[in-house]
């Protein structure tokens, strides 16, 4: 059995937590559109970052580590919530 981390959505209540940059969850704020690139982690958790990050992250060896994950500022949202940064942004899945 894999861990599967949980969170408590305002809107929808306990669902499975994705992670996001900072940047992705600030689209859902100010409106304005940024392109969502976005993964399944083993454990079955969305992991997603947007362009800004994804080209820190190429410069800066293409590893996620403290100074490419200080850059994005991961943060735990529902997945739920996710769907919906998905559906309101051009969207990108990696393998
Ligand atoms: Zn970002
Ligand atoms: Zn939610």
């Amino acid at each position: 059995m894999s861990f599967q981390q949980l969170v408590e959505c305002a809107t929808h209540g306990q669902t499975r937590a994705s992670y996001v940059c900072h940047h992705l969850l600030q689209s859902g704020q100010d409106g304005s559109m940024r392109p969502v690139n976005w993964v399944r982690d083993e454990d079955e958790h969305v992991n997603a970052w947007c362009d800004e990050c994804e080209e820190y992250l190429q410069s800066h060896g293409a590893e996620w580590n403290d100074k490419t994950e200080a850059f994005a500022k991961i943060r735990m949202i529902c997945e739920n919530c996710f769907e919906t940064l998905k559906a309101t942004n051009p969207t990108k899945e990696l393998t």
